[in-house]
């Protein structure tokens, strides 16, 4: 027996983690920081952790009213009814019912390169096809409605990141709209703000409130990032009202648990947390562009792309002298590492790191990877 053909399926390649990379090299934990998923360097916020512990004893019962009381607070927070947001496990979850939603067996999605890989393979799982839009780094990555609507061939569904990963660059509320406003009545456009709490750019949750809101403009937003919660899964969509009552029909019975419920809201009214990491974000960010001898991309996430000659060598020898970070040949740029803004100190010793693996890189005209051989 066989699973269906999957051969157009590919595993998602996730940042590495310390305990994998350390048992690898047969390392201490300790002596490694992790700058490779775009995780809040400052843990959970503290409010998140306190609603985990008071919940335990509760998670014998199916997430009923914590499920509620989170959806009912996003829908304050956004202004919109409850029935609009769609909560799942983790923004990919998100993507999911998004797919679930809109996709006919053979309908297609449009989505950038480089871009975020789990687009396209949720769109697979779902049976639809996948075209592509290019984001050129020639350009810097710059996000205008024309130059997708080039790639556009009636896609069922156009998906935008922004703040896009891994670049960082940001599409401005005007070209969303404007994109949304050219492509056919039939097409949704997602704006994927997984890093939105980081960037200056207006929300394109402005699109779905008012008088007049777009019912063909969906909006994803995660926990995983600014709130630090990454581990437990938590993300939602924020949709049109026109069709928001289809999340009944496409979701998993009890999309988020218990915990998962209750440490969401607890983190949504810990504000004093995501400021501090939007503040220490903002100030690594400036710090990476500025000091690391390669060029880095103005970035409006929580992370910064950088040129640096040959990644994987780059990336494996930073992770020989215990700072990971992300490798983006598999986004298509063996050129770039992508470094995540941790605490001050992350920062500074990653950068030092880098600056030394590419000095020692050209110093003798040989490749990090030669240098370590
Ligand atoms: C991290 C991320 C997500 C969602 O991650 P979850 O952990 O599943 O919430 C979605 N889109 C982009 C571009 C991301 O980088």
């Amino acid at each position: 027996m066989n699973p269906r053909d999957l051969s157009d399926h590919v595993a998602y390649e996730a940042g590495r983690g310390i305990e994998e990379v350390a048992r690898e090299l047969e390392r201490d934990p300790d002596e490694f920081v992790k700058l490779a998923s775009n995780e809040n360097p400052h843990g959970p916020a503290p409010a998140a952790i306190v609603a985990i512990r008071e919940g335990a004893a509760g998670v014998s019962s199916y997430p009923k009213a914590a499920h509620a009381d989170l959806t009912d607070a996003l829908a304050d927070r956004w202004n919109v009814t409850p029935d609009q947001v769609w909560l799942a496990n983790g923004g990919d979850g998100a993507i999911d019912y998004l797919h679930r939603a809109m996709l006919e067996p053979g309908d297609s999605v449009l989505v950038p390169t480089p871009g975020f890989a789990y687009y396209g393979m949720s769109a697979r799982f779902h049976h639809g096809d996948v075209a592509t839009y290019d984001l050129s780094k020639g350009d810097d990555f710059a996000q205008h409605a024309d130059a997708i609507l080039e790639s556009y061939d009636g896609e069922r569904i156009v998906w935008v990141t922004s703040p896009h990963n891994p670049s960082g660059s940001t599409m401005a509320l005007s070209e969303i709209e404007r994109l949304a406003a050219k492509t056919d009545e039939e097409t949704l456009v997602v704006v994927d703000e997984a890093y939105g709490e980081f960037a200056s750019v207006d929300s394109a949750l402005a699109l779905l409130e008012g008088d007049d809101p777009r019912e063909d403009v969906a909006v994803l937003r995660t926990f995983s990032k600014a709130y630090g919660l990454a581990g437990l899964r938590l993300g939602y969509a924020v949709v049109p009202s026109a069709w928001a009552s289809a999340y009944t029909r496409v979701n998993t019975p009890f999309a988020a648990g218990e915990l998962t419920c209750r440490a969401g809201l607890a983190a949504l009214e810990d504000t004093e947390h995501v400021e501090r990491t939007v503040e220490t974000t903002t100030a690594a960010r400036e710090y990476i562009t500025e000091h690391a001898e390669a060029h880095g991309w103005p970035s409006e996430g929580n992370f910064v792309l950088l040129e640096v000659g040959e990644a994987s060598a780059v990336a494996e020898e930073m992770q020989e002298r215990g700072v990971i970070v992300r490798d983006c040949t598999s986004f298509g740029l063996p050129e770039c590492i992508r470094i995540t803004c941790g605490t001050d100190a992350e920062t500074e010793r990653a950068v030092e790191t880098l600056n030394a693996v590419l000095e020692d890189h050209t110093a003798d005209g040989r490749t990090p990877r030669e240098v370590t051989e």
